[in-house]
């Protein structure tokens, strides 16, 4: 099956939560013609968000794809629509499907205009050099200004907004859309739910307007394009529509420039015109760049796959969801071929996988596929072993596409199943949830016979109980969200030994081990080739014989057992490195239970004599601010012992990047909020451990 890849487009929606997103998609995949029936979010039927979780709030955190057909001037296009989550605690989702994506709409609220969260996911895009247009949406909501919103993407985004449209009245007499290319107004109505467009001359009131626009927008167009500047200089008239659009579409691509157009998703006004513009001005996945990634075998060779069939296969793994066929695992294909049947090869951990079945996704259904190609996006049924960031390529020439990477947790807590029931379920569940959501860690530990679930935030967390509960209605008492520390050490201890010894009548107990340990970093770890497992090196330094070999890897797991566990307050230690340097056996008592506990009890004792200190998460923190509330604001991250790392200006607002300890974030989007009026925001992600001044630590360890 040969798809003609300049008919394909994999676009994504992004948006500040309430723009409308949710209303949009709906209607992309109604005028698509995969469903038939118009669901709204106010009454929780939206397809895309499938979860009830996600109709309760509103918003979409899930990452999902979905092929919408589409015919563009008489041909067949495929459009691939990439959800992607508007909630900005969810960073690391924004930027999974940032990097699978063409193109995006971003949709701005025509009454607010640019809010600080769409400044947050504008900039998320912009790392990502991902080609973007605009829809100023809720152009019939009492109080919308298109001008005022079309200011703000230049004033508060800086960024090159080109309106290629604009409304035809606004609020309650909202009516069209005057297309600026060609000087045409466009009609839809609610009563055959805006499937058909009326075009219609420019009402008379709006002429000079019109003019007033074009002539803005083909000076815009032509001062980026080298091209057309004599035509525009000499007579901008002789200029063609086809000109124009071909050139506004290299622009786009080049990210130089983002069209602007306007409707009203709820009065299905305009929703096509945005579907015409994705095929206009979006790239195609040939327009964008090569894909980038290395040599397995050696991680310094880069290399790249162009987007051909003829191409050793590669693929990138963006989203894993446990489904009722079976594990779906959505790929987006880079380059070469994948058919049913095959075993394609996961580099990252070495295993084959075999792909049973390919399913293009559609909001309702499901098309089986026999093989796919190069810029598609299609879900797989049969992958065991793979999860989101991995890549998939041809077995015999591997290569690995840059990894997406996930920091490690933050934030824990416990979570207790009710029932004997409750609790085998509940194991599943954490299972099939850690599969399709690689920031989330579930851990049990078997002295306390608790149950830790750990995230990227209190919201992460609460999300994931209310999948538990709601969705899966596993019965869990849960406890609150607590820091996750680390346990370390700032200095050495030299010879600490572990003697663990019994003698209980018939056969004894005899475990004798002795360890040096010191702190070390993990580049520190890496650069002297020593591996490092969990934050912690091992190192057999035993002269022969002193442990008789068998026991030896008994000593390292009660070492590692005990690290986990933490020494001064329960916390996982790291930066740790353990010389196993002597110890002693004895012929009839010695036995593998004996060392690890001697391994034990050796670790604890030096670890206490070398100055343990407690690590905490530091937090990565970007504040979109007006600027008149930088001085609030940045005191106020004084305040939360943070560290401002950068400050500019983007047009009307600041962004301040700080790096805030996370013990002192709890309910700090609330607090900016109310700070700011309303008018900041601010998304975090974890970005360090760091050591806490000791008055804190004391104040953590004593309320345990
Ligand atoms: P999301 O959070 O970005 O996904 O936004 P939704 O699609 O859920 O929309 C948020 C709210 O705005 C809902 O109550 C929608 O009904 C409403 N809404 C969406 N589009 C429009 C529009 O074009 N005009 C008006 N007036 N309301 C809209």
């Amino acid at each position: 099956m040969a798809i003609d890849l300049n008919k394909v487009r994999n676009i994504g929606i992004c948006a500040h939560i309430d723009a409308g997103k949710t209303t949009v998609t709906e209607r992309i995949l109604f005028y698509t013609g995969k469903i038939y029936k118009v669901g709204e979010v106010h009454e929780g039927t939206a397809t895309m968000d499938s979860l009830q979780e996600e109709q309760e709030r509103g918003i979409t955190i899930q990452s999902a794809a979905t092929t919408c057909p589409y015919t563009f001037r008489g041909d067949d296009y495929k459009i691939n629509l990439i959800d992607t989550p508007g909630h900005v605690d969810f960073t690391i989702e924004v930027e999974r499907s940032l990097r699978v994506l063409d193109g995006a709409v971003a949709v701005f609220d025509g009454k607010e205009g640019v809010e600080a969260q769409s400044e947050t996911v504008w900039r998320q895009a912009d790392r990502y050099g991902v080609p973007r247009m605009c829809l100023i949406n809720k152009m019939d909501k009492l109080g919308a200004d298109f001008d005022f919103s079309f200011k703000s993407l230049r004033t508060r985004l800086g960024a090159n907004a080109i309106a290629i449209q604009i409304p035809i009245g606004f609020g309650n007499d909202f009516k069209g859309i005057i297309d600026l290319m060609t000087m045409k107004a466009m009609y839809w109505t609610a009563e055959d739910q805006g499937v058909n467009v009326t075009i219609k001359d420019i009402p008379a009131d709006l002429q000079d307007a019109a003019e007033l626009w074009r002539g803005e927008m083909v000076e815009k167009i032509a001062e980026i394009d080298d091209s057309l500047t004599e035509k525009f200089l000499t007579d901008p008239s002789t200029i063609t529509v086809e000109e124009l659009k071909a050139s506004l579409r290299r622009s786009v691509i080049g990210l130089k420039c983002f069209p602007v157009l306007c409707g009203s998703a709820l009065k299905y006004v305009g929703i096509q015109s945005v579907l015409d513009a994705v095929v206009e001005y979006l790239p195609n996945p040939t327009e964008r760049p090569d894909v980038v990634g290395v040599d397995p075998n050696d991680p310094s060779v880069h290399m790249t796959r162009p987007h051909s069939a003829d191409a050793p296969f590669s693929a990138l793994v963006f989203k894993v969801v446990a489904d009722v066929a079976g594990t779906l695992t959505y790929i987006r294909v880079y380059s070469g071929k994948l058919e049913k049947g095959m075993r394609v090869l996961n580099p990252v951990n070495g295993r084959k996988e075999n792909v049973s079945r390919l399913y293009e996704m559609h909001a309702q259904n499901r098309t089986a596929l026999d093989d796919t190609g190069p810029g598609q996006i299609v879900a797989v049924v049969g992958l065991k072993d793979s999860y989101t960031g991995d890549t998939l390529c041809d077995q015999d020439k591997p290569i690995i596409l840059e990894r997406m990477t996930f920091p490690e947790p933050v934030i824990s807590m416990s979570i207790e199943p009710q029932t004997a029931d409750d609790k085998k379920k509940l194991g599943e569940a954490l299972t099939t949830i850690r599969r399709e959501d690689p920031s989330f860690r579930s851990n049990y530990n078997e002295e306390t016979g608790e149950t830790i679930i750990s995230g990227m935030g209190e919201l992460h967390l609460e999300i994931i109980k209310n999948k538990l509960v709601r969705d899966m209605k596993i019965g869990v008492n849960v406890g609150k969200p607590r820091v996750s520390y680390r346990e370390t050490i700032t200095g050495m201890a030299k010879d600490v030994r572990g003697l663990f010894k019994k003698q209980t009548g018939g056969r004894g107990q005899y475990g004798d081990a002795v360890v040096t340990i010191r702190p070390i970093t993990a580049e520190e770890a890496e650069a002297e080739e020593l591996e490092m497992e969990n934050g912690v090196v091992f190192v057999d330094a035993v002269p022969g014989g002193a442990i008789p070999r068998e026991f030896i890897p008994s000593v390292e797991y009660g070492i590692r057992q005990a690290a986990a566990s933490g020494v001064i307050g329960g916390y996982p230690v790291i930066n740790v490195r353990v010389d196993l340097v002597f110890g002693s056996s004895h012929d009839v008592d010695s036995n593998q239970i004996a060392f690890e506990q001697a391994g034990a009890m050796a670790f604890r004792e030096a670890f206490t004599r070398a100055g343990p200190a407690l690590l905490e998460p530091i937090m990565k923190v970007v504040i979109t601010t007006p600027d008149e509330f930088f001085g609030n604001v940045s005191g106020d991250v004084a305040s939360r012992r943070g560290q401002i790392i950068d400050s500019e200006m983007r047009g009307a607002s600041r962004q301040i990047t700080a790096e805030v300890p996370l013990s002192e974030l709890f309910g700090y989007t609330t607090a900016l909020r109310s700070m700011t009026q309303g008018r900041a925001a601010a998304s975090m992600e974890p970005l360090t451990y760091r050591q806490m001044p000791e008055r804190l630590k004391l104040e953590v360890l004593a309320n345990q």
